[in-house]
Parts: structure tokens; C-alpha cells; sequence
């Protein structure tokens, strides 16, 4: 089945994540209503402020289709710095997550915005490394059974995976980087670690 693939755009960065998909060849929607969900395959939640992100999904009535679509198996997700936060575990901070990955995020681990910084960060299967900016970022702390580290820096992760789900704690968009994107619209975005946990069992 063809990708369809939607960004979310009621806050953030919107427009970078286009032209790292148009470079792909691949359209993609604005999601500003529920209503725009129908038919997608591929979301992203780009980075921006969580809280108001939030906030904005619950005003327009976005967060149950969403979070039913993904539960039905049929709407992957790729969470970038805010959008992360909000596809992780619940937390005592605000904003309310999601729970659909099951990472835990500290928002703002890496202190104000002044201390942004852009660095390399390296895959986790050795096959090399990308940019990345990280702005306000946060910090990756438990991981859960489902989920794989994808990349790290510094030894920390900073890119997680699970079935349907990606995110990442730096913006690959703003350096203009594909490679997660094109992890995202790959085959294995449900599949691959469904797979392995079987095979695992059975062996
Ligand atoms: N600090 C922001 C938050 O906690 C995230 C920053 C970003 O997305 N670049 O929501």
C-alpha cells in the first residue's frame, strides 16, 4: 500500500519536515483537524512546545482519532523533540503524554535555550551516523521491553523505535538530514521488532 503520509501542523516545525519529504518525493498532508487523519498511513508530531501541543490536540479533537488510528494498527507515528515527549510515558510533568511509546522523557534535560547545540549522532547497528539539532531537548530515561534504542550520542540515546512508532529527541529536519524519515516510511516501521521478539520466542 501506498504511504500517505500527514504533519502534524498545529505548532512547530512544519515546513522543514515538508522539504525533507518532498526531497523523498513524498507529498504530505497539513493535519490540522481529526478530519484529516482518514487515509493516512505516516503522522509526524514535529518539534515545537509539547504543552501547547497538547493543548491544541485536545481543542480540536485530535488526540482519540489519532491514538485509536494507532491502536488499530493502521497509523504509524514518528515523534519528533515535542512530538516524542508526547508519544511517551506517562509523567508527573506536564504536558499529559500520549503512553503510546513506552520511553520515559524529561523535558528540558539539557538546560535553556541558549544551550541548543548541533551534533552527529551515531546508529545504533553501526551503519554510520547523521546531524542532528538539539533544541530544549530531553532526556531519554527508561525504555521498555517493546522499544529499541536507534541512535545514541554521547552513549545516550537519542532516537528510539517500536512497532509504529519512531522518536527522536533532536531535529533532524533542521539539518536537513532524510535518514530517519526515509526509517520512518520504510517497510519495517510495524514489523521488523514484532518479528524478532517471535523469532526470539520460538528460539
Ligand atoms: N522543550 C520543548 C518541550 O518540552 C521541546 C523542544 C523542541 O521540540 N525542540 O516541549
Amino acid at each position: 500500500m501506498k504511504a500517505r503520509v500527514g504533519i502534524l501542523a498545529l505548532q512547530g516545525a512544519v515546513h522543514e519536515h515538508e522539504r525533507i519529504l518532498e526531497g523523498l518525493r513524498v507529498e504530505a498532508l497539513r493535519v490540522r483537524r481529526a478530519a484529516d487523519l482518514e487515509g493516512l498511513s505516516h503522522l509526524i508530531l514535529p518539534g515545537g512546545e509539547s504543552t501547547t501541543i497538547r493543548l491544541l490536540l485536545d481543542l480540536f479533537e485530535i488526540t482519540e482519532p489519532l491514538v485509536e488510528r494507532h491502536r488499530a494498527g493502521e497509523l504509524a507515528l514518528f515523534g519528533v523533540c515535542a512530538g516524542a515527549i508526547l508519544l511517551g510515558r506517562e509523567s508527573e510533568q506536564r504536558p499529559r503524554r500520549l503512553g503510546l511509546l513506552d520511553v520515559a522523557f524529561e523535558r528540558n534535560a539539557f538546560g535553556r535555550q541558549l544551550q541548543s547545540f548541533r551534533a552527529d549522532v551515531d546508529f545504533e547497528d553501526g551503519s554510520g551516523s547523521m546531524p542532528g539539532t538539539f533544541i530544549r531537548a530531553p532526556r531519554i530515561g527508561e525504555i521498555g521491553d517493546r522499544a529499541r534504542v536507534l541512535a545514541r550520542h554521547a552513549g545516550e540515546a537519542v532516537a528510539v523505535r517500536a512497532p509504529g512508532l519512531l522518536a527522536c529527541t533532536f531535529h533532524p529536519e533542521l539539518a536537513g538530514s532524510p535518514d530517519l524519515h526515509r526509517i520512518f516510511l520504510g517497510k519495517g516501521i510495524w514489523g521488523e521488532i514484532e518479528a524478532e521478539a517471535l523469532a526470539g520466542r520460538s528460539g
